[in-house]
């Protein structure tokens, strides 16, 4: 049975996307056959992986109120063990339509349980909120993976974030777990990278991901090449860091 995994952070910016799309990527590359779900409405992971979101007729949406079987949204991708569910801007009417339904929070669990044995990770790219859809990935995932920006207020909205996290431990899913805190567009250059480092590290200690994702110019550019970074130039940094981190949580599942 895969492990579900969610990227959330209801700050937008801080590398949810890039996460999603490039260690969906790099574990496809690894050979561990990965479904990666796009969940937020701008539909960035379903472009960045060459997929045209205004084209998409099935995307998690219609699946999780009922009006397609997940096997009608499954899109390719360029790697043969990566496949996506993809979204498209109706999602955003999807909290207002889900909130009359009975479980509104175990919709995306009940679609993802019944794929789960065909995958060895699902990964789902939340958006930038902690609106329904994203209680609703929270409540269907084992573990939670947070990026953090190495930027100023770093940590600016964890404390929020970390409290959702236990009130959904509590009521929807006890066994959701923190996966781990990635730290993202780190610059060696700048002193403040260094320090948001050091400010996470003392906060969270072994909680944050040994590896850390270096800004990179091409992770932002690979979306515009309909790509993930491993794809477009293997050799670069981002698409070392990301493999990197692919290893880093393939092993543990191993373990
Ligand atoms: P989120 O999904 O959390 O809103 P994104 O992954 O879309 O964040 O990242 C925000 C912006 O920063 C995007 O333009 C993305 O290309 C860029 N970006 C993300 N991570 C990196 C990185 N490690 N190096 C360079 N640019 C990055
Ligand atoms: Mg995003």
């Amino acid at each position: 049975m895969g492990k579900i995994i969610a990227i959330a952070n209801q700050k937008g910016g801080v590398g949810k996307t890039t996460t999603a799309m490039n260690l969906a990527a790099s574990l496809a590359v690894l050979e561990y056959k990965t479904l990666v779900v796009d969940a937020d409405p701008q539909a960035n992971t379903t472009s960045g992986l060459g997929h045209n979101p205004r084209e998409v007729t099935n995307s998690i949406y219609e699946c999780m109120v009922g009006k397609c079987t997940i096997d009608e949204c499954l899109l390719e991708t360029d790697l043969p063990s990566l496949t996506l569910v993809p979204s498209h801007i109706n999602l955003v009417g999807a909290e207002v339509e889900m909130v009359s339904l009975n479980n509104r929070e175990e919709k995306m669990r009940e679609v993802l349980n019944s794929v789960q044995d065909n995958y060895d990770f699902i990964l789902i790219d939340c958006a930038p909120s902690l609106g329904l859809i994203t209680i609703n990935a929270l409540t269907a995932s084992n573990s939670v993976i947070i990026p953090v920006q190495c930027e100023y207020f770093a940590l600016e909205g964890l404390g929020k974030l970390l409290n959702t996290i236990t009130i959904i431990q509590k009521r929807l899913n006890s066994g959701l777990e923190i996966e781990g805190i990635l730290l993202t567009m780190y610059d060696v250059r700048l002193r403040l990278s260094n320090q948001v480092v050091e400010e996470v590290h003392t906060h969270f200690k072994n909680m944050v991901f040994e590896t850390i994702i270096p800004r990179n110019v091409k992770l932002s550019e690979s979306p515009s090449f309909g790509a993930p970074v491993i794809v477009h130039d293997a050799e670069s940094k981002g698409a070392l860091a990301y493999l990197n981190l692919a290893k880093e949580i393939g092993d543990k599942v191993k373990a």
